[in-house]
């Protein structure tokens, strides 16, 4: 029993922007490996949301003292907020735009970082989002981050939107949506979108979901290996 309790996690991270495929690949990789999975993207997602119910996506020091009050809960690909599920919210277009709003906040990431860094506690896990492999998770026995062309990750997102029944945009807005996210998530301070120093770069601009989940699953068994796990 001691040991089991003693047992390490192994934490991979997938970094990267909108589009770059991490979270198809990262949701693919966890099932093939029996990883769990976590989108930290929903957090920040979840975070938006609720800043925007109470009027705070302009407000830093209002949201900074909100989240003394939010109950924020993932499980399962399930976010709750105070118990309610608010999964089926978090595509929103104003979500996904206040997202980045909220992601630059600090006081937002120290408590989003906290968060998932109790989530992955003993668990063999796939972390996906923008700092997992610089700021949260810098010990990971394996790092990805992923990149594509922008036109490629706007051609992604449309097929995504066509796939889930939601009225496409044109792929040039899409295209300038996505570029604007880009600017502000590697431009902040705090947290910024980049490659950790020991992170594998992978563009995946040509290459298909089945590529790009072998060439990784490839990288991960050999990174466990050598870490002897
Ligand atoms: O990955 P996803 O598109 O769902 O992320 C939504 C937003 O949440 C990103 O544009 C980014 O601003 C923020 N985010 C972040 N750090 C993470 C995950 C997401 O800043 N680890």
């Amino acid at each position: 029993m001691a040991e089991a309790s003693a047992r390490r996690e192994s934490v991979v991270t997938i970094d990267g922007p909108a589009g770059s495929g991490k979270s198809t690949v990262a949701k693919t990789l966890a099932v093939r490996l029996g990883f769990d999975y976590l989108d930290t993207g929903a957090m920040y997602r979840a975070v938006a949301l609720s800043a925007g119910r109470h009027n705070l996506l302009e407000d830093p020091a209002g949201l900074a003292a909100h989240l003394e009050t939010l109950s924020l809960e993932i499980a399962g690909g399930v976010v709750t907020l105070g118990g309610e599920d608010v999964t089926g919210l978090l595509r929103d277009p104003d979500v996904t735009r206040g997202s980045s709003i909220v992601a630059a906040v600090p006081a937002v990431r120290a408590f989003l970082v906290q968060a998932q860094r109790r989530a992955a506690v003993g668990r063999d896990i796939i972390c996906e989002g923008r700092d997992q492999g610089t700021v949260v998770f810098p010990r990971a026995v394996c790092k990805f981050f992923l990149t594509a062309h922008p036109r490629e990750r706007a051609r992604r997102r449309l097929d995504d939107m066509v796939r889930q029944g939601k009225a496409p945009l044109a792929l040039d807005d899409l295209e300038r949506q996505i570029a604007e996210r880009d600017e502000r998530d590697a431009t902040r301070k705090d947290g910024p979108m980049v490659p950790a120093p020991d992170a594998r770069v992978v563009d995946t601009t040509s290459m298909t979901l089945e590529q790009v989940s072998d060439h990784l699953a490839g990288l991960i068994l050999s990174s466990l290996r050598e870490a002897g796990r």
